[in-house]
């Protein structure tokens, strides 16, 4: 019987859908006028009661007669060893979610009535890899001044998802200061006391690719669908929403969905959401709806709380004030100071020498100079132009055009704040200039920076990439 459903299917769908939805399907039994068919996963059954309906009762009723029934037996392996989990072809890389069955056969009857087949009840057994790094914990998330607010909002997130008015929740601040940390950490401690919460980790970036691939395999509902299921969205990085209307327009309606359901989002951003360009408004007015808590650079106290745990983590014993030496000059980000101390480790045993403030302080003599090594105009005037996508030659050139004269005044600007050249210098390295057109320059960025905000992030966007090279 179900060989000729399959016939009948088969010349009304298109080829790939057919090998996609149906050839998976194993018929059961047949008993009486119930046809049995046994489907790889719940989602998979959605699916299929979502798209495939009408064709389905049609074609069961042509086989079996009017009151031709189908029952659905819905089934994953739990254990990946077999070798045949079903992963949602939604995560374009092969490592994304993986939405997986729990437990064996579940006999599920058609219920025609049930539109998110996700929280059929008693059936809530769906089973997402949250996409969660284990080592980013609370526990090894050292508290200080600079973290406190956003460390106990995401502490009490996790403790009630969703139940509290920090929805969603926001964590912003500089590059290394710990914001996919604590995001992840806030994930990693819902799974841990509510195993059967569904919580999902993604990067923006990650999303927009996903985005981009569903609309070109067709597979958008999935998409919406899977996000739409979660208890917990954590997403990493919504800076990189920028210039993305599409995805911000998909994202904007999950946003919504879960947020009505009292789903719990949780958001990371390199800016507070009020200095978000590119952002439309009304996505970033609800980024604005619970609460935003921003990082800090750590104090001197931290760091050398952050470096002792770490060492500890890793089974490695310095002298103390080794530690406090390296805590005391790398006073930027926490992910340079870990580089620090990596390297100090690196070039210990690469020396088979014991580390001790002599070796750190030759070591760190090298990092720092490597990492503050002196910033040249060209360098500034090749940031300045693959920021604005201008030709770099342009600037030194006399033309007027509005973004070259503005790449040019900017480009003067932090030649002037971030070199030692004088401004006879910088006029004459900028298309041999004199120093009053550099004045000027100086002065009409000044002005911008004061009255207009994108050109405010602009400038702090470029000074942010000068810094970091
Ligand atoms: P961001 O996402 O803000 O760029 P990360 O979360 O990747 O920064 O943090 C960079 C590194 O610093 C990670 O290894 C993280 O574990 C560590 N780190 C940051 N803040 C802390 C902290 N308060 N305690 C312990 N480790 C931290
Ligand atoms: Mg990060």
């Amino acid at each position: 019987v179900w060989k000729n459903c399959l016939q009948i299917i088969k010349d009304n769908i298109p080829n790939q859908s057919f090998k996609t939805w149906f050839e998976p399907i194993k018929a059961l039994k047949l008993e009486g006028k119930v046809l049995t068919i046994q489907v790889p996963s719940l989602f998979f059954y959605e699916w299929l009661e979502e798209h495939y309906v009408g064709l389905l009762r049609k074609t069961v009723k042509k086989q079996l007669g009017d009151d031709g029934r189908l029952e659905y037996n819905i089934v994953v392996d739990k254990s990946s060893s077999t070798g045949n989990p079903y992963t949602t072809n939604m995560p374009s890389n092969g490592n994304g979610a993986e939405a997986k069955m729990q437990s064996m056969p579940i006999p599920v009857s058609i219920n025609k009535d049930i539109k998110n087949p996700f929280i059929i009840p008693g059936l809530k057994k769906l089973n997402v890899d949250p996409q969660l790094n284990a080592n980013y914990t609370f526990d090894n998330y050292i508290e200080g001044d600079c973290n406190r607010l956003a460390r106990s909002a995401g502490y009490a997130v996790a403790a009630k998802p969703g139940g509290t008015s920090f929805n969603p929740l926001m964590i912003y601040g500089g590059v290394g200061l710990g914001k996919t940390h604590l995001a992840q950490a806030i994930g990693n401690e819902i799974k841990r006391n509510m195993p059967d919460k569904l919580v999902i980790y993604v990067s923006c970036e990650k999303f927009c690719q996903q985005f981009v691939d569903s609309l070109k395999n067709n597979t958008i509902n999935d998409f919406v669908n899977f996000y739409q299921a979660m208890d917990v969205i954590i997403m990493d990085d919504v800076h990189n929403f920028a210039g993305k209307e599409k995805t911000q327009d998909i994202f904007f309606h999950i946003f919504n969905h879960l947020h009505q359901m009292g789903k719990q989002v949780i958001l990371t951003s390199d800016k507070p959401p009020k200095d978000l360009a590119g952002l439309e408004e009304r996505l970033l007015s609800r980024f604005k709806w619970g609460l935003s808590a921003d990082l800090q650079i750590p104090d001197l106290e931290t760091r050398i709380a952050i470096l002792k745990k770490k060492m500890y983590a890793d089974g490695i014993e310095l002298p103390a004030e080794v530690i406090e030496y390296v805590a005391h000059n790398i006073d930027n980000n926490v992910r340079e100071l870990e580089g620090a101390m990596v390297s100090l480790l690196a070039q210990s045993t690469l020396n088979k020498k014991d580390i001790d403030l002599a070796l750190a302080k030759q070591m760190l003599k090298n990092f720092i100079k490597n990492t503050s090594k002196e910033i040249s105009m060209e360098y500034i005037q090749k940031l300045v132009c693959e920021y604005f996508e201008v030709p770099v030659d342009m600037v030194k050139s006399q033309t007027r055009k509005r973004e070259i004269v503005q790449a040019r005044q900017i480009s003067m600007y932090l030649s002037k704040s971030h070199t030692k050249s004088s401004l006879k210098t910088i006029g004459a390295f900028f298309g041999g200039r004199d120093h009053s057109t550099v004045i000027y320059a100086c002065q009409t960025v000044e002005d911008l920076i004061e009255t207009d905000k994108k050109f405010k992030i602009y400038v702090n966007d470029i000074q942010k990439k000068l810094k970091m090279s």
